[in-house]
């Protein structure tokens, strides 16, 4: 019989092996009666003290009793159907919801081709390095853009407020692939820039070894209907020439930075809707400082993890200010998608052993901030910022400022003991000059709050990176329950058209949509 027993907890003085004294005690029974595996494992340091918490999965032939042991219920297995599409689906974008929904098309027997504007990872790893070191992007090779798509060069954090079934199918998917098996069970699973690269070329051979085909430098110029229903796209390929293809059902993957393509898809009749999104700046400490906040005196301790956090303040101006995709032991990197912009973002190797934690710190934007007509306004709102923080003499470095000069309307002051881990560069300056001012002064008035909650916040020495304006989309395509646009055929999904937020979530969407195609 199977029991699942959660609440195991195990001091940073004990070994993991100590987990069958636990369940023994738990359950009453002694260790020759039962077998068990980790299924969750996260750490606690709540009230000054820090210890492991566990969920086991435990088989015994005896029926097992305790307080906090449950029976055992299968996981949804995620089965696909065998297709009987009467044409090869078209997948556009070849991110997280486009690679899932791609992977579940092609072992239907659907034969996907999938067009994709970026490079392979292989190259687009030489455009990134090439950007981080001389200030030269290529618009379709970027942190953004090519294979993998945005999830590639992040911080592969796969956690996911979504409560779905098949997560479990993504995060096994993402092992079989190449991925650390500690993402089964770790409750912050993460996977690191340097392990992700791999496990994309893995699903790009998946792909193609069921009869894919990944068209890379291919970027969708427009679509083509017929009575309501789409019937052919427009792409140029690798070499710049236009090319049309057929296309009966199409799955829109694009991610939340193509603002042409959205511009070309609304004008050939999408609808498309203005939504809420976020813009504010990245901040980073010394990762041991935030280890010292959370961890206590046990901050040094090996055996525990480069410490994550969350933070929240409600202001009285009904704006919130909110810690986003934290990178504990990270960098902060540029990730423009388009010339003479400049935006960040945040990304880690799988070891989070760089000297610095770094996360965004967002001020949610609403639509009447930004809107005088068109769906695409949040486009432009945020542009505009990406565009003023471009400096041409320093093409692609960053402004930043010290959270003490931010503070004090000093933007000049020299940065203390926190050195920038941005490439290729970056300059001091007045981070409020480029910010509405509802951004800036919610931001001035959250930070003094977070500091009385944890210590890090209170660093001066922090450093603010401008800007982080693209932590989800400003618009969304909406479809209906078969998953389709008001273009029949159409099928809008993950982060781009706001069916999700983050590699999971964006994964999950993929692989829904492809099963709802699929099982039609
Ligand atoms: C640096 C960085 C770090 C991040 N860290 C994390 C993290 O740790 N955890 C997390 O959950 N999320 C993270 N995110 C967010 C996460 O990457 C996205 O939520 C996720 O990738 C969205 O998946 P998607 O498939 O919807 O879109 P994307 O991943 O954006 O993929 C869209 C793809 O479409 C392609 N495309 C766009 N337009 C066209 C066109 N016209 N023709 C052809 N192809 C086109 C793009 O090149 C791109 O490859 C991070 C993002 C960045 C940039």
């Amino acid at each position: 019989m199977r029991f699942v027993i959660n609440n195991l907890q195990l001091f940073l003085d004990e070994e993991e092996s100590d987990l069958s004294i636990k369940i023994a005690k738990e359950t009453r029974t002694e260790p020759r009666f039962f077998t068990y595996s980790i299924i969750k494992k996260s750490v606690d340091s709540r009230k000054g003290q820090v210890s492991f918490i566990y969920t086991c999965l435990v088989e015994s032939p005896l029926f097992l009793k305790g307080r906090n042991v449950r029976p055992y219920k299968e996981v949804e297995e995620v089965k696909i159907p065998a297709s009987n599409l009467d044409s090869r689906p078209v997948v556009v974008g070849f991110g997280p919801s486009g690679m899932f929904a791609a992977l579940v098309l092609a072992r239907s027997g659907a034969k996907p081709i999938i067009l994709e504007r970026g490079k392979k990872v292989e190259e687009r790893e030489a455009d990134v390095e090439t950007l981080k070191a001389k200030g030269v992007l290529d618009p379709n090779s970027n942190v953004c853009y090519g294979e993998g798509g945005a999830g590639t060069f992040s911080d592969g954090k796969l956690h996911t407020g979504v409560n779905d079934p098949h997560s479990k199918f993504v995060l096994d998917e993402f092992v079989k692939h190449g991925a650390k098996d500690d993402i089964l069970y770790s409750a912050t699973p993460h996977i690191g820039s340097d392990i992700l690269k791999h496990v994309v070329v893995s699903f790009r051979e998946e792909i193609i070894a069921l009869g894919g085909d990944i068209l890379f430098s291919s970027c969708l110029s427009g679509i083509h209907t017929n009575k309501g229903r789409i019937d052919s796209i427009s792409y140029t390929d690798e070499k710049g020439t236009m090319r049309k293809l057929d296309c009966s059902y199409l799955l829109l993957a694009l991610g939340h930075s193509p603002n042409e393509t959205m511009r070309a898809l609304f004008s050939s009749g999408l609808k498309i809707e203005p939504k809420d999104f976020s813009i504010g700046v990245r901040i980073e400490h010394l990762q041991k400082d935030i280890d010292i906040s959370n961890y206590h005196r046990f901050a040094s301790n090996k055996k525990l993890p480069p410490s994550s956090y969350h933070s929240v303040i409600h202001l009285p101006n009904g704006r919130a200010v909110y810690s986003f995709c934290n990178c504990p032991g990270g960098y902060v990197v540029n990730s423009s998608s388009s010339l003479n912009e400049v935006l960040t973002n945040g990304m880690s190797n799988n070891a989070r052993d760089a000297i610095n934690g770094n996360s965004a710190m967002l001020v949610n934007v609403k639509v009447d901030d930004y809107f005088h007509g068109s769906p695409l306004d949040g486009f432009e709102f945020r542009n505009s910022i990406e565009r003023k923080a471009f400096c041409k003499d320093k093409p692609y470095f960053a402004p930043i400022e010290t959270l003490g000069g931010f503070l004090d309307n000093d933007s000049q002051r020299p940065l203390g003991k926190i050195k920038p881990s941005y490439e290729p560069g970056v300059y001091l300056s007045s981070l409020s000059s480029y910010l509405p001012n509802f951004i800036s002064s919610s931001l001035k008035e959250a930070f003094p709050q977070l500091a009385k909650r944890q210590s890090f916040f209170a660093d001066e020495d922090a450093l603010l990176t401008g800007f982080e304006t693209r932590s989800s989309s400003p618009i969304r395509i909406p479809r209906d329950e078969n998953g389709e646009s008001n273009i029949l055929g159409l099928y809008p999904l993950g982060e781009g058209a706001s069916y999700a937020g983050g590699i999971t979530s964006a994964a999950l969407d993929g692989i829904k949509i492809a099963l709802k195609i699929i099982s039609k």
